[in-house]
């Protein structure tokens, strides 16, 4: 049975196969994409849509952050460092992963930028 992920940008949970996977590397902080087995990447994941939209909306808001960086722990006063904003490349790989092309709603994208 294959785990269930849910979109940090719209929620929505898929199973994993269906997702982009992005692993913050835990000793360079570096964001990459994991989608391969072959390279196991070691830190905190998170998951988007194959969806243009949801990739767009999440490297412009602060969701796929929050998810990759984590919540501040009590005993712990520093975060893992993350590198932000996504490298281009990075970005443009992930697009390449979409197969939902993106939609414009532009009544959306105001509503999400008012959140
Ligand atoms: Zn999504």
């Amino acid at each position: 049975m294959e785990q269930m992920r849910i979109c940090v940008t719209c929620r929505v949970s898929r199973n994993q196969s269906e997702l982009i996977r992005l692993t913050v590397d835990h000793l360079s902080g570096r964001v990459v994409l994991n989608q391969s087995s072959s390279t196991s990447w070691h830190g905190r994941s998170a998951y988007l849509c194959r969806s243009q939209s949801c990739l767009d909306k999440a490297c412009k808001g602060t969701r796929l952050k929050v998810a990759l960086s984590g919540r501040m722990q009590k005993n712990k006063n520093i975060r893992p460092a993350i590198s932000w904003p996504l490298e281009p490349q990075l970005i443009k790989d992930m697009a390449q992963l979409c197969t939902e092309p993106l939609k414009r709603c532009e009544n959306n994208l105001r509503k999400e930028a008012r959140e």
